[in-house]
């Protein structure tokens, strides 16, 4: 069985990642996203190891020191990780692995796992990013404008991705999405596991 491949997700927050990605995942089978670890506030609506894993600073920092976090950073003065156990035992299942990361933990990923592929959404507009933002109704105004801001540094980043997502209209992203996706599974060192015993069977079959 092949292993699993391992993809970065990254966009400014409000670009639509995580509608894109459920959206994604609902029908693809092969794939799940990893749940990170957050020391930020729950907001409405939100489920502890659903969304988040919601811990203090205390247990982030102790996790961080034993080495628990495949990469971790600072975000918006709050502490996120993402499970290296966890990353590791589902691709050797051969599970493809979603991580929603921000810019500084997808540099962490790919200096340690070069293989890794990352795409990066990109909203419509500044505006348009800021509409999303006040629609959710889960910020206030002073977090808002500290958002924009962060989104402009964010997107900053995006030459360090391998495929870019316009997210101008979700159906049309979700079906860049899955291209990448199916692309990535066509990969000849992917398909050649898949299709091992046919391979084998017309290449002997060749010889005789
Ligand atoms: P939010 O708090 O709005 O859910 O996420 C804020 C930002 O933190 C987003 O850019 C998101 O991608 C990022 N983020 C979420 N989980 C992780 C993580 O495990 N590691 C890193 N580096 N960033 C994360």
């Amino acid at each position: 069985m092949a292993r699993g491949q391992l993809y970065i997700i990254s966009a400014p927050s409000g670009a639509g990642k995580t509608s894109l990605v459920s959206a994604l995942l609902k029908e693809d089978k092969l794939a799940q996203v990893s749940i990170s670890h957050t020391t930020r506030q729950v907001r409405p609506g939100e489920q502890d190891g659903v969304n988040y894993f919601f811990i203090s600073r205390e247990e982030f920092l102790a996790q961080a020191q034993a080495g628990d976090f495949l990469e971790h950073a600072e975000v918006f003065g709050n502490f996120y990780g993402t499970s290296q156990v966890w990353v590791e035992s589902t691709l050797a299942k051969g599970v493809d692995v979603i991580l929603e990361i921000d810019w500084q933990g997808a540099q962490q990923v790919r200096k340690l796992r070069p293989e890794a592929k990352s795409i990066f959404i990109l909203p419509p507009s500044l505006e348009a990013l800021q509409q999303r933002l006040e629609s959710r109704g889960q910020d206030s105004a002073e977090v808002i404008q500290r958002r924009l801001q962060e989104a402009a540094n964010e997107i900053s980043h995006y030459p360090e991705y391998d495929y870019l997502v316009f997210n101008d209209d979700f159906d049309h992203a979700l079906a860049d999405l899955k291209s990448v996706f199916r692309a990535e599974r066509l990969r000849l060192s992917v398909q050649q596991v898949r299709f091992e015993a046919e391979l084998r069977g017309m290449l002997s079959s060749q010889s005789s």
